[in-house]
């Protein structure tokens, strides 16, 4: 695990985004809990990757979604590739333009995900790719291009339904997305086939999970403050989703981090000043941005990424998790993701909404587009910002936006 030996006075004094987060850990000194988190988070990538030289089936594939639950069913650590933006910066950007021709305008995601996977060819790393031809254009291209220059890539079809695909239509898609997983474990054991006591384990631990992470969100109500705005993001928006690699670490950190909230007191002062949030969209690999909020006061009370729907422990685990997929905000029209946010906003009686994307991603910013008009004839306040996936300092206008907006909020 890394250990920054120096200390870091000021957000100022930060260089990348691993100084980010030991900067986070030193803000959180009071909380044993929100520490294990951070460390967890910082040591996800290079803890999966000697993990995989030891011995341990690890793969490459989406943070989110059904594929962390199935992975672990398979005994394979599901390490997520998006998670390699931090170690990214401008020069991977221009060996995905320089090396694979990629191009200038492509997502920064993309082409950054791509160079680290260029730089760890022939390293002995994790060398199998599982992707979801569901996201975007972009990263199908980046699939057949890595297949080519040696890794193993299985990509499974689109997984869509459409805002009136009912009845028998649904029943053959998540007969589809059973074949589809069926298809994914023929991939990486050798055989079509899922052990249902190991599924049935997985998918219970996600559910307990979800109730303990929503418990998580209700204590911040009334303990806005204690935990900040990276190690939020990080715990939800990564960690719930593929547990950093190491589920019973990670479930141990969360129940402290419950008695943690639990035992402290509420600070009237606190719950007056704050300004609450909600995030909508990706993780930012650009970190200052969360410095920024927190600095102005703001508090990230509600985030539109994480899926919080439960998986049925009723029915047979596979179908339980095809149904898991169609019932998902994340499997159709944005208007359903918008009425998430909104539901958020309600709950939480958000002061203002954030919508975060890359630039490049036309697909998620037609989305934006959309949530920041329906969200302006509401009269709520809302900022789209851009940024870059590889690292390095955020640029001082996405600072200073964000910093603007939040203070207006609170003025
Ligand atoms: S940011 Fe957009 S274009 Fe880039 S990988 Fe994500 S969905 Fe695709």
């Amino acid at each position: 695990m890394t250990n920054l030996a120096r200390k870091i006075a000021e957000p100022e004094d930060i260089s990348s985004q691993n100084e980010y987060i030991a900067y986070s850990k030193q803000v959180h000194d009071y909380s044993p809990a929100v520490k294990k988190l951070l460390d967890l988070s910082e040591d996800y990538v290079p803890g999966s990757e000697r993990a995989f030289k030891a011995g341990q089936p690890a793969v490459w594939c989406q943070a989110n979604g059904y594929q962390p639950v199935l992975l672990y069913a398979l005994g394979v650590i599901p390490v997520a590739y998006s998670e390699m933006g931090r170690y990214s910066a401008r020069e991977d950007m221009l060996i995905a333009e320089d090396f694979y021709q990629f191009p200038v305008e492509t997502c920064s995601m993309v082409k950054c995900t791509v160079a680290q996977w260029h730089k760890r060819r022939g390293t002995g790393t994790i060398d199998k790719i599982l992707g979801v031809a569901s996201s975007c254009e972009p990263f199908n291209l980046a699939w057949e291009v890595m297949r080519k220059h040696g890794y193993d890539v299985f990509s499974s079809e689109v997984i869509y339904r459409g805002p009136t695909v009912e009845g028998e239509r649904l029943e053959q898609l998540v007969k589809f997305t059973v074949e589809q997983m069926l298809d994914v474990a023929e991939w990486l054991t050798g055989e079509r086939r899922v052990d249902e006591d190991r599924l049935r384990f997985e998918i219970a631990r996600k559910n307990r999970l979800l109730v303990k992470l929503k418990k998580v969100l209700e204590l911040r109500r009334t303990h806005p403050f204690y935990m900040k705005s990276l190690a939020i993001i990080l715990t939800l928006n990564v960690g719930l989703n593929n547990y950093f690699g190491k589920p019973e670490e990670y479930e141990a950190a969360i129940d402290e981090l419950i008695v943690e909230l639990e035992n402290t007191p509420v600070k009237e002062k606190d719950l007056k000043a704050v300004i609450p949030l909600v995030w909508a969209g990706g993780t930012g690999q650009e970190f200052g941005i969360y410095e920024a909020i927190d600095q102005a006061g703001g508090a990230l009370l509600g985030l539109r990424s994480v899926p919080f729907r439960f998986y049925s422990e009723e029915i047979e685990p596979l179908e339980s998790i095809a149904r898991w997929v169609y019932d998902n905000s994340t499997a159709g029209a944005g208007v359903y993701a918008r009425n998430v946010l909104d539901s958020e906003v309600e709950r939480l009686k958000a002061r203002g909404v954030i919508l975060y994307g890359y630039i490049g991603c036309s697909f998620a910013s037609v989305d934006r587009e959309m949530w920041r008009r329906f969200f302006h004839e509401k009269g709520l306040a809302c900022i789209n910002l851009e940024g870059s996936f590889q690292t390095g300092a955020p640029t001082g206008q996405v600072l200073t936006r964000v910093k603007a907006f939040v203070e207006m909020l609170a003025a």
